[in-house]
C-alpha cells in the first residue's frame, strides 16, 4: 500500500482555513452580513459564520395546523407551544399599579394562560394587537405554574401571518411547516429562522461545495447541500424538510465514516514489526499453568489476535465482551506473545484503582513469569511495571527504567503512559482497557511513538450495540467474546423503593448478614460529599413524557432550561455521609466500613482497595471508582443508592463487580424513581436481566438524542447534529461502505476536496474537543 500523504500532524490541526475559493461566503462572519446586534445574540448559541447558521438545524417542525399537547407540559420546561389564541384581556393592577394583560392559548382541548406586566396599559395594546383571539402562534417560555394552572410569563411569540405583506403571503405562510430552531434565552426560534433566510436566499449553487460526490448523490437520489438546506430552513411542504433532512443525515454519516476510514487507510499504511507466536515462550508456559480451561470464544478471539500480531499490518481491534467474559486473560496471552517475540506491551487502563488492580491480577496469574530474573522468577517469562500519575518518584523512576531498558515486557499503567517521557525500547502492543473513557487521540497518543506504531488492542468496559461500534469505532475490527466461564454464580437484582423504610432496613440487614459469612459488600453513591456535584454525571437522561419538549429542555445553551431544571429536587447520597451513616446502624455494629472515591491520593485509594479485598473492612462505600474491572471474589453484594442516578451500562459494569467468585450475588438497587418514568425503566430493565448484550441495546433503545455517544462524540459544533446512531443504523452502514470505496479509490481524496475538508472540520472540532477536556 502507498503511503498517506496526509501525515498525522496534518490531522490535528484546528479546523482548515478556508480556502479563497472554497466556501468564502460561508466562512463570513455573521456580524458582517446580519450586523452586529444580530450577529452577537446569535453567538450565545455558538454561531459566528454563515456556515455556522445554515448548519443550526430545526429541532422539529411545527405543522399547519398542528397543535402542541398542553396537557403534557410540566412547571419548569423551557416550550416552545403551538396553539391557537382564545382570548386575550388588558386590564389594569389596582393593587401594584401598572397593567396586565392575560391571553388565553389552547390546542383545541386544553388552554395556558399567557401574562404580560407593564407600566403603562398602552404597552401592552401592541400585545393585544397581535394576540387576537383565533389566530395561530407559537409561544416560548418556561412553564410556570399560578394558582393551580400552568402559565407563561413574557412568553416570546410569533402570530402566524401576522407580519406578511399581504393576506395572500399571510394564508401562504400559515399553509406552510414552522422551523423551530434550539433557541436560547433572548433567542427565539422566530428570530433565528429570519436571520437564516437573510444568509440562505442570496446564496446560489457556487457559494456550496458539496462534500457528497456527486456519483453518491445520484446513487441515493439526494438533492444537493443547498437544496437540502432550502428544504430544511424554508421548507414549502413536510416533504421538503424530510428530503434534506434525509440527505444531511447521510453527509454527516458519510463524513464520519470517510474520517474514519481514511485513518484506518492512514494506520495501514504503516508497517509494523510482525510479532509472531513462537513455542516454549511464556504464552506456552502460561498456558500449561492456567487453571481452567479456555473458553471457546477466548480460544477463537486469541486465534484471531495471534494471527493479527503475526502480520506486519498493525491490528486495531475491538475487543468486545460482557462483564465478566474474561478479556483480561485474552489481552494478557496477546501480551506474552509479544515478549515472546521480544517486543513490550503496554496495558493502558482508565483509572488508578484498575490499573493497581490490574497489576495485582496480572501477577497473580502469571506466578514465576512476572519474576523473570529474579530469584524463583521463570526465565520464560518476563517483569510486569507499574506507571501511574500518583505513584512515588523512586517507584517512578524504576518503572520508567524499566520500560526503557525493556527488562518490563509489560508495563500496566493509566493515562501517565500516554506522557512524551515515557520510553519503551520495543513497544509491539498497546492494550486499551474499558475503551469508553479515552478518546480517540489518546489511542493514537501511544501509536505514534516509537519508530513502528505498535499493534491495538481496545476492549470495551461492557457490550455496546453493533451501531455504536460502527460509529465510535468504525475504524476497528471487532471480535466478541460471547461466552462467559462456567462457573460463575448468578447474580439477582431487586430494585428497592428509597421511600419504603421497612425494605432499606431489610437491605442493612442482608448486608451485616452477606457480612458475616465472611463476604463483602459494596455500597455505591453518586457523589462524593456535599460539595460534590456528583461523580457519574455522564447518563442521566430527563425523565421527560414528550420527547420534543424535553430535548428543548435538555439543550444545554437554553439559560431558560438551566433554571427550569433547578426546581427543588431531592440530594443524592454522598460516600462520606453513607459511610458515616452505616458506622451507626446498628445492624452493622462491630462492622468496619472502609470509603473509596476520587479524590483519595493514589495510596490511599490502594489502601482502601487492599483493606475490603482482605476483609479488613468488609463493607466498601464508594463512588463509581470501582466500575470498571474491579475484582474481588469474595464480593457478594451491591447496594446502589440512588441508582436512578446510573445509566444501564454503568449499573452492568457495576453489578459486573459481584458475583465473582462462585457465590451468588445480589444487587440492591435503591431508587426514588417513579413508576412509569424513563429511569425506572432503566432500572427494570437491568433488574431484568443479566445479558449485556441484551442490555446494551435496551438501553440504546431508552436513549434518545446524542446521548448514546457521550458527550465526546455528540456535543461539538462540528460533530454529529442530525445522525442518530441508532434510528439511523442503516443510514451509518450505507455510508461506511461508501465510504470505504471512496477511500480505497483515493486515499487522500484529493479528488473529493470537499469531503476532504469536512472531515478535517470534524477531526478539529474532535481534536478540539479533547484539548479542552484534556
Ligand atoms: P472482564 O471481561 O469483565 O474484564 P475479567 O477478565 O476480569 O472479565 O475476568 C473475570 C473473571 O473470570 C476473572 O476472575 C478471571 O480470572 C476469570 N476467568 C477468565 N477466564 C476464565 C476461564 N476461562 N475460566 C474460568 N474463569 C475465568
Ligand atoms: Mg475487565
Amino acid at each position: 500500500m502507498t503511503t498517506h500523504p496526509r501525515s498525522e500532524a496534518d490531522r490535528i490541526v484546528p479546523p482548515a482555513a478556508p480556502s479563497p475559493h472554497l466556501g468564502g461566503r460561508l466562512t463570513e462572519p455573521l456580524a458582517r452580513v446580519l450586523g452586529t446586534r444580530t450577529a452577537q445574540s446569535l453567538a450565545k448559541l455558538d454561531l459566528v459564520t454563515v456556515g455556522d447558521l445554515l448548519r443550526h438545524y430545526p429541532r422539529r417542525y411545527g405543522e399547519p395546523g398542528e397543535m402542541t399537547p398542553i396537557r403534557d407540559l410540566r412547571v419548569g420546561e423551557h416550550v416552545t407551544v403551538q396553539a391557537q389564541v382564545r382570548s386575550a384581556t388588558t386590564r389594569p393592577m389596582r393593587n401594584r399599579g401598572g397593567a396586565m394583560l392575560e391571553a388565553i392559548v389552547t390546542d383545541g382541548r386544553d388552554s395556558l394562560r399567557l401574562t404580560f406586566f407593564a407600566k403603562r396599559i398602552g404597552v401592552l395594546r401592541m400585545h393585544e394587537d397581535k394576540l387576537r383571539a383565533g389566530r395561530t402562534g407559537l409561544f416560548t417560555g418556561t412553564v410556570g405554574e399560578y394558582r393551580g394552572e400552568r402559565q407563561l410569563t413574557h412568553p416570546d411569540y410569533l402570530i402566524v401571518g401576522v407580519d406578511a405583506a399581504d393576506e395572500d403571503e399571510a394564508a401562504l405562510e400559515a399553509s406552510r411547516p414552522i422551523p423551530i430552531y434550539p433557541s436560547a434565552a433572548g433567542v427565539p426560534t422566530w428570530r433565528i429562522g429570519r436571520a437564516v433566510r437573510t444568509v440562505l436566499d442570496p446564496l446560489t449553487a457556487a457559494d456550496v461545495e458539496d462534500p457528497i460526490p456527486a456519483g453518491l448523490l445520484e446513487r441515493h437520489h439526494h438533492g444537493t447541500l443547498l437544496e437540502a438546506w432550502r428544504g430544511v430552513h424554508v421548507p414549502e411542504t413536510q416533504a421538503d424538510w424530510q428530503a434534506g433532512r434525509k440527505r444531511l443525515v447521510y453527509e454527516e454519516a458519510l463524513v464520519l465514516q470517510a474520517a474514519l476510514a481514511r485513518r484506518r487507510a492512514e494506520h495501514d499504511s504503516h508497517a509494523t514489526v510482525a510479532r509472531p507466536g513462537r513455542s516454549d515462550g511464556a504464552l506456552d508456559a502460561f498456558d500449561a499453568q492456567v487453571p481452567w480451561p479456555l473458553t471457546g470464544a477466548q480460544v477463537r478471539a486469541g486465534q484471531r489476535i495471534a494471527a493479527d500480531l503475526a502480520r506486519e499490518t498493525p491490528m486495531l481491534r475491538l475487543l468486545q465482551g460482557d462483564v465478566g467474559s474474561g478479556k483480561t486473560l485474552v489481552a494478557l496471552r496477546a501480551m506474552l506473545q509479544v515478549v515472546d517475540a521480544g517486543g513490550q506491551a503496554a496495558l493502558l487502563a482508565p483509572t488508578e484503582v484498575l490499573a493497581a488492580q490490574h497489576l495485582r491480577s496480572l501477577r497473580a496469574m502469571l506466578g514465576p513469569l512476572a519474576d523473570a530474573g529474579a530469584l524463583g522468577g521463570d526465565a520464560r517469562g518476563t517483569r510486569v511495571a507499574l506507571l501511574t500519575g500518583s505513584q512515588g518518584a523512586k517507584a517512578r523512576r524504576q518503572a520508567l527504567a524499566d520500560a526503557a531498558s525493556g527488562t518490563a515486557g509489560i508495563v500496566v499503567g493509566t493515562h501517565a503512559l500516554l506522557s512524551e517521557t515515557v520510553q519503551f525500547a520495543d513497544l509491539g502492543l498497546v492494550v486499551v482497557d474499558e475503551q469508553h473513557r479515552f478518546g480517540v487521540e489518546q489511542r493514537d497518543a501511544l501509536r505514534t511513538r516509537g519508530a513502528h506504531p505498535p499493534h491495538m488492542l481496545v476492549m470495551t468496559a461492557t457490550p455496546i450495540p453493533r451501531t455504536v461500534a460502527m460509529t465510535v469505532f468504525g475504524d476497528l475490527e471487532t471480535t466478541v467474546l460471547d461466552e462467559r466461564p462456567p462457573g460463575r454464580a448468578d447474580v439477582v437484582t431487586h430494585v428497592v423503593p428509597a421511600g419504603n423504610r421497612a425494605w432499606i432496613d431489610r437491605v442493612w440487614a442482608r448486608v451485616a448478614e452477606e457480612v458475616a459469612e465472611g463476604r463483602r459488600a459494596y455500597v455505591v453513591c453518586p457523589r462524593i460529599d456535599e460539595a460534590d456535584a456528583a461523580d457519574a454525571m455522564d447518563v442521566d437522561a430527563p425523565e421527560a413524557g414528550v420527547e420534543d419538549l424535553a430535548d428543548e429542555a435538555r439543550l444545554p445553551l437554553d439559560a431558560d432550561a438551566v433554571k427550569g431544571a433547578s426546581a427543588p429536587r431531592p440530594r443524592l447520597a454522598a460516600a462520606t455521609q453513607i459511610a458515616e451513616m452505616l458506622r451507626s446502624r446498628p445492624e452493622l455494629a462491630g462492622v468496619r466500613v472502609g470509603l473509596l472515591h476520587g479524590r483519595l491520593s493514589g495510596d490511599d485509594k490502594d489502601a482502601a482497595m487492599s483493606a475490603f479485598s482482605a476483609g479488613r473492612t468488609p463493607v466498601l462505600v464508594s463512588t463509581t471508582v470501582i466500575e470498571v474491572g474491579v475484582d474481588v471474589p469474595e464480593a457478594s453484594v451491591m447496594v446502589v443508592l440512588d441508582a436512578q442516578h446510573f445509566g444501564i451500562s454503568q449499573l452492568h459494569q457495576l453489578r459486573g463487580r459481584i458475583g465473582r467468585g462462585g457465590l451468588p450475588g445480589v444487587c440492591l438497587l435503591v431508587t426514588s424513581a417513579e413508576e412509569g418514568t424513563l429511569a425506572a425503566e432503566r432500572l427494570a430493565a437491568v433488574a431484568g436481566t443479566t445479558d449485556g448484550f441484551e442490555l446494551a441495546d435496551k438501553d440504546v433503545e431508552l436513549r434518545r438524542e446524542g446521548d448514546v455517544l457521550g458527550t465526546a462524540q455528540s456535543g461539538g459544533r462540528n460533530s454529529l447534529r442530525l445522525l442518530r446512531v441508532v434510528r439511523d443504523a442503516a443510514v451509518i452502514a450505507q455510508a461506511r461502505d461508501d465510504a470505504r470505496a471512496l477511500v480505497a479509490a483515493d486515499p487522500a481524496l484529493s479528488t473529493h476536496r470537499a469531503l476532504a475538508m469536512a472531515i478535517d472540520e470534524w477531526l478539529g472540532a474532535e481534536q478540539a474537543e479533547y484539548l479542552e477536556r484534556g
